[in-house]
């Protein structure tokens, strides 16, 4: 039987690779729903390709011309708005992929979880802001939640269930972004320079977030999430090949890692088909990894100095509760305001520590005080600078 697949956020980075596997065995899956904000053109081919029973287009204003394009094909629904994206969401299917950006994609990931679908979560903001209450709704459900940000995805290939007594440490690596080695004036580093990540090929919020070293902070928290072991355990790496994404290291001296080269389709896949692997060679879909053409693997400790959103993150999660939506929501408008030009790239920290500082933080129980957290946090962010 085929399996049944909805992809939210199919337009991006992430949802493009989805869609790329998929498409080479598309007798073998279903797709029950995309859905994208912004990109109809994308959204129109993928939906005439993919042939999916519903199709959400974010901003109404492109409904009816996305509508128009997808009456040729027989049992395909298309509608708009987040209320849309958060209901089909509730649809159970095999697996869902959470590729929606920031905060946004919270609700409907958390309704699919709810409706019982397996996920394979990319959306890291998710767990961020309501980490706690999603572990304990896939508790409940009982479905699979599997980690696409390909650090994570590494430590859950190599993680061993029966060994948690004996886990040392578990390490995500990062590249260090664009300014690791090349370090540039803050102040006056371009949108285009902190676009340009060495190794990934990723949307434009996530790509700053690399270049500041957010995406590790937020990584980290994400792990802690998703991993039992306690925040002290939790240690990042600086490792600019990015072929080295994750590593477990037990108490008898053994450190396991995964290793690929930096290819999000090698994660998605894993989740794609998750307990087994999917050939991706034979389609040519990814690089043969040739561990000899790689001249070195290095490593570095991360300066904080030079890399202030890390610690704020760590900070974030010693608080907890409202410090890490705070955390989220602030990054999420200080990332915004850069790449409208709005401030110089280094206010991007500052935005956040100071947002983190205007709030007496407190423990968020209900994704109602998440949801009113993130909107106070919002409203302070945009009120500074
Ligand atoms: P992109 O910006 O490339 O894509 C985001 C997707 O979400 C698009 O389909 C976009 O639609 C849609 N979207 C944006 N805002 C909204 C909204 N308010 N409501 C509904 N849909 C929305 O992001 P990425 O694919 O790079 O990243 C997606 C997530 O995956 C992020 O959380 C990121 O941190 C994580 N991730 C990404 C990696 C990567 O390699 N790219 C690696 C690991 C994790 P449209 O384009 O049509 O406007």
């Amino acid at each position: 039987m085929a399996k049944t697949i909805t992809i939210l956020g199919s337009t991006g980075s992430i949802g493009k690779n989805v869609v790329e596997i998929i498409k080479v065995e598309l007798e073998k899956y279903q797709i029950i729903a995309l859905t994208a904000k912004e990109n109809f053109q994308e959204l129109i081919s993928q939906a005439l390709i993919l042939k999916p029973l519903f199709v959400v287009i974010e901003n109404k204003k492109h409904y009816q011309i996305v509508k128009d394009a997808l009456s040729q094909i027989n049992n395909c629904q298309v509608m708009s708005g987040t209320e849309s994206i958060n209901e089909i969401a509730k649809i159970k299917c095999d697996i869902l992929f959470s590729a929606i950006v920031g905060s946004a994609g919270v609700l409907p990931t958390l309704n699919a979880i709810k409706a019982g679908s397996n996920i394979a979560i990319a959306n890291k903001e998710s767990l961020v802001v309501a980490g706690d209450i999603i572990m304990e709704e896939v508790k409940k459900s009982k479905i699979n939640l599997l980690p696409i940000d390909s650090e994570h995805n590494a430590i859950f290939q190599i993680f061993e269930q029966d060994n948690l007594n004996n886990i040392e440490k578990i390490t995500i690596t990062a590249s260090g972004g664009p300014f690791f080695r090349n370090q540039k004036d803050p102040e006056n580093i371009t949108i285009e320079e902190a676009l340009k990540h060495p190794n990934w090929q990723m949307g434009a919020k996530i790509s700053i977030d690399c270049a500041t070293m957010m995406n590790k902070g937020l990584e980290m928290i994400e792990a802690y999430r998703l991993f039992p072991v306690a925040k002290s355990q939790l240690k990042i790496l600086i490792h600019p090949q990015s072929i080295i994404h994750g590593m477990v290291e037990y108490k008898d001296g053994s450190s396991l890692a995964m290793l690929s080269y930096p290819d999000m389709k090698t994660p998605i896949s894993y989740a794609l088909e998750f307990p087994k692997r999917l050939d991706l060679y034979q389609y040519q879909l990814i690089k043969k990894f040739d561990l000899a053409k790689i001249n070195k693997l290095e490593f570095f400790e991360v300066d904080y100095l030079q890399f202030p959103a890390v610690k704020l993150c760590m900070q974030a999660l010693e608080t907890e509760g409202s410090a890490l939506v705070v955390l989220n929501g602030a990054n999420e408008v200080a990332v915004n305001k850069f790449l409208n030009k709005e401030i110089a790239f280094d206010k991007i920290t500052t935005i956040i520590e100071k947002s983190l500082n205007q709030i007496n933080h407190r423990k968020l129980s209900t994704i109602e005080e998440i949801i009113a957290c993130d909107k106070q946090a919002r409203t302070i962010a945009n009120s500074i600078f």
